[in-house]
């Protein structure tokens, strides 16, 4: 079952021609035996005999001549390794000539040179000839994950061959399957290939890896008297390979003929999981690995048949189980989906079995009743999300939705680096900020080193919320006012202070210590673009909210803006603007606060900081939401004068804020940022993005304006380009018609109808052009 080999392929060679009096001399003269008996064995590319001797009994392997040596010492080192790490598991031993030799050569009478093996014969029924149940299943699950703890610390330098039966070439068989006869067959076969491409392949990289058996088939499986393992043969495909390809193939393979196809593979897989603790991604990836094995199998085996009709019958011996099967896949795959991950104990999805819809439904009852109604829900039929990864969301159902709307997984979903950082932090110390720790303050360095000015003292809390809420009390402490000004329709938190300092989620009712700038709208502002110094007469704004403040005997202590203006609708202020604001600010004694929880680490493509956008050097950086790719950390960053302020009063103390983990989360977001050059593809990917949307502006009359920077673009949809009337409704249409179309992107601004495409800066040009084909097709359909 090999592909070729320098010495030519052992598919197409023929097998050798020893007679059994050939054996029995052999196994005489070479391995010392005293034989009885003879006879011979099936195999299809091999020579095999059965041999009584006075020792016990033995199977005599002769290779194929086209065999690479290397091959058969690897088998023979991976049996003798099983052999001393787990000596109860029935795998052959290897029997060795008086001289010590595992595989002498022996030579056939054309000439040609075969590899001689002599192993112990395992007693027992093949799996495939015996009745199964639960308690089989488990054995051999349970087998199964001895074996690949036995094999752990093994390695040969043959087991990075290339193999047919190796499951991540699978995608080289494509051209095979035109040997399928049955075009439903076919089809089947060719669409689980592509959902393995597309699916399963890009996350088998990161999966643990070793030599695998490769092979535990039913034939190769014996099985004694009581129902139990009692032999696992063959080890002539063994591979180093994710060591959950080993379970794909005994669970392909459990399913053939089994009654209860869900309760085997269930079983089988429950017991491996108890010997070998099985990862959450392994357990996603294996029901498609499964299925892809009955494709791989039911793909070689027509090819095979095409290339040796003479051997039909035993190359295809199983294609009728394996076509059934896979045939049937899809009526249980929901169910073995939702079945795989509770034997690994992960949470249950739901009290009730069902499908992915059943179970939906059931935690969105459950959701309702404990989370309270309050809690924001998005979508009409909610997403049931359980897996992430770069871009990519799936849901419950398997369903891959791309991602341009969620910029907490900055650096992407699931990035390696990331998880790696954490996992590793975690396993080695994790404790608060009232200790001498090495990471919070190399983490701080690495911010000072990256924001200008004195920037150089991080508070660390743990949500954009308490950033801004912190920042709020430095700028009471630091300059006595009691004022806030904020620019309308923004967003800066859910506490009490900075909800207070959120126009947006207070529609219209500001707080009365709060003045609100308007929003520097150039599309719907009663002005040209291009008004010469249009920035600087917008900011005299910020004098009229001083002035207000004033009359109510107030000054301002702060003024809280975030650069991208998202919430306020997405915003590119007009230049001068921001500078103009914060001198007015500052010449009123308010601090300068930069809420970079939307806008900071590159998402602007160009600019690291939002603020920097503008020109600016703001007093105090608030950071969240990207900072740890979802692992909770936020930041206030200010000036050793400013942080004094905050000494004078007493200590400072966030029992979560800056602990290691989340400083170690935050340097590898840092890292990753700079290792894959995402500010430059934020820049690059952006403008593509831009540009497409522009241009799908020249054929939706529903695009009012395209706006934004780097990966941050608002797409103001109106009824009317002249009247400007928010096309509010239809917003809410085009994000469920581009969910249904398997991207995600979000609403904003006061009127909700600007579409917010703010992915995650992996995204690449390929997902643009997708995001613009569902944009384009949505619109469409309105
Ligand atoms: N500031 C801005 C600009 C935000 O967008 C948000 C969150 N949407 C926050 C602050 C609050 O962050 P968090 O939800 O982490 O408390």
């Amino acid at each position: 079952m090999t592909a070729s080999n320098g010495r030519g392929d052992v598919l197409e060679a023929r097998a050798p021609r020893f007679t059994a009096s050939d054996a029995a001399r052999i196994a005489e003269e070479v391995f010392g035996e005293e034989v009885v008996e003879v006879a011979p064995l099936e195999s299809e590319r091999d020579q095999n005999f059965r041999i009584r001797g006075a020792r016990g009994e033995r199977v005599l392997k002769l290779s194929n001549a086209a065999e690479d040596p290397a091959v058969v010492d690897f088998e023979i080192a991976a049996l003798r390794h099983v052999a001393r790490w787990d000596p109860a598991l029935p795998v052959p031993r290897v029997c060795t000539t008086p001289r010590g030799e595992a595989s002498p050569c022996v030579v056939a009478t054309d000439g040609l040179r075969h590899a001689a093996r002599l192993l112990t014969f395992l007693p027992g029924r093949p799996f495939s000839e015996v009745g199964r149940d639960d308690a089989l299943h488990r054995d051999l699950g349970a087998s199964l994950a001895r074996l690949g703890r036995a094999l752990r610390g093994f390695f040969h330098p043959a087991a990075g061959r290339v193999l047919l039966w190796d499951l991540r070439h699978a995608t080289r068989l494509r051209s095979r399957t035109e040997a399928i006869r049955e075009p439903a067959l076919r089809a089947l076969v060719a669409e689980r290939l592509e959902r393995f491409e597309s699916s399963v392949l890009p996350s088998l990289q990161d999966l643990r890896a070793q030599v695998i058996h490769n092979d535990v088939s039913r034939h190769n499986t014996l099985v004694d008297e009581g129902g139990r393992v009692a032999g696992i043969l063959d080890f002539g495909d063994a591979i180093h390979a994710p060591l959950v390809l080993d379970l794909a193939v005994t669970a392909a393979e459990v399913l053939l003929g089994a009654p209860e196809p869900v309760d085997a593979v269930r079983e089988l897989v429950a017991a491996y999981h108890e010997c070998e603790p099985l990862r959450a991604e392994e357990l996603r990836v294996l029901p498609d690995l499964v299925a892809t094995r009955l494709a791989v199998g039911l793909a070689i085996s027509a090819w095979r048949v095409r290339e040796h009709p003479g051997n039909a019958a035993y190359i295809a011996g199983d294609d009728a189980q394996l076509g059934e099967t896979l045939s049937g896949f899809a009526s249980f795959e929901g169910d073995l989906r939702s079945a795989l991950p509770r034997v690994a104990g992960a949470p249950r999805a739901s009290g009730v079995g069902g499908s992915a819809k059943d179970v939906a439904t059931s935690l969105l009852a459950r959701r309702a009743r404990h989370l309270g109604a309050a809690l924001e829900l998005f979508y009409a039929q909610p997403l049931h999300l359980v897996r992430g990864r770069g871009v990519w969301l799936h849901d419950a159902d398997g369903r891959a939705y791309l991602d341009a709307y969620n910029n907490v997984p900055h650096v992407g979903h699931g990035h390696p680096a990331v998880v790696e950082a954490i996992a590793r932090q975690a396993a080695t110390l994790n404790t608060n900020t009232r200790y001498l720790t090495d990471t919070v303050v190399e983490y701080a360095e690495r911010l000072a080193a990256i924001l200008p000015g004195r920037l150089e003292v991080c508070l660390f809390v743990c949500s954009g919320s308490e950033a801004n809420d912190l920042a709020w009390r430095i700028a009471r402490l630091h300059g006595g006012g009691r004022g806030a000004v904020v620019v309308e329709g923004a967003y800066h938190g859910t506490t009490e202070a900075t909800h207070a300092l959120s126009p947006w989620e207070r529609e219209g009712d500001i707080a009365d210590h709060v003045r609100a700038l308007p929003t520097p709208d150039v599309y719907r502002g009663a002005f040209r673009r291009d008004e010469p110094r249009l920035g600087a007469r917008l900011a005299a704004a910020a004098d009229e909210a001083v002035a207000s403040l004033a009359e109510a005997g107030l000054a301002p202590a702060a003024f809280f803006v975030d650069p991208t203006l998202s919430s306020s609708g997405i915003h590119v202020a007009p230049e001068g603007w921001l500078a103009g604001v914060f001198e007015r600010i500052r010449a009123a004694g308010g601090l300068c606060v930069a809420d970079e929880v939307q806008s900071g680490f590159g998402r602007m493509g160009g600019p690291f900081w939002g603020f920097e956008m503008h020109g600016v050097v703001p007093d105090i950086v608030t950071l969240g939401k990207p900072i740890g790719n979802g692992y909770p950390l936020a930041a206030v960053v200010t000036t050793p004068e400013i942080a004094a302020s905050l000494a004078e009063e007493g200590e400072f103390f966030s029992t979560f804020g800056g602990n290691p983990v989340a400083c170690a989360a935050g340097l590898a977001v840092l890292e990753v940022i700079e290792r894959e050059g995402l500010v430059e593809q934020a820049r690059r990917v952006g403008t593509l993005l831009r540009e497409g949307l522009e241009s799908l502006a020249g054929d939706h009359a529903w695009i009012g304006d395209v706006r934004g920077a780097g990966l941050f673009l608002g797409v103001e949809l109106v009824r009317d380009r002249v009247s400007q009337q928010p096309a509010t409704h239809e917003t809410r249409r085009v994000l469920e018609g581009m969910r249904e179309r398997g991207v995600l992107v979000g609403s904003e601004g006061p009127h909700r109808n600007v579409v917010k495409i703010r992915p995650p800066l992996v995204f690449e040009a390929s997902h643009a052009a997708r995001l613009l084909e569902a944009l384009d097709g949505t619109l469409r359909s309105l």
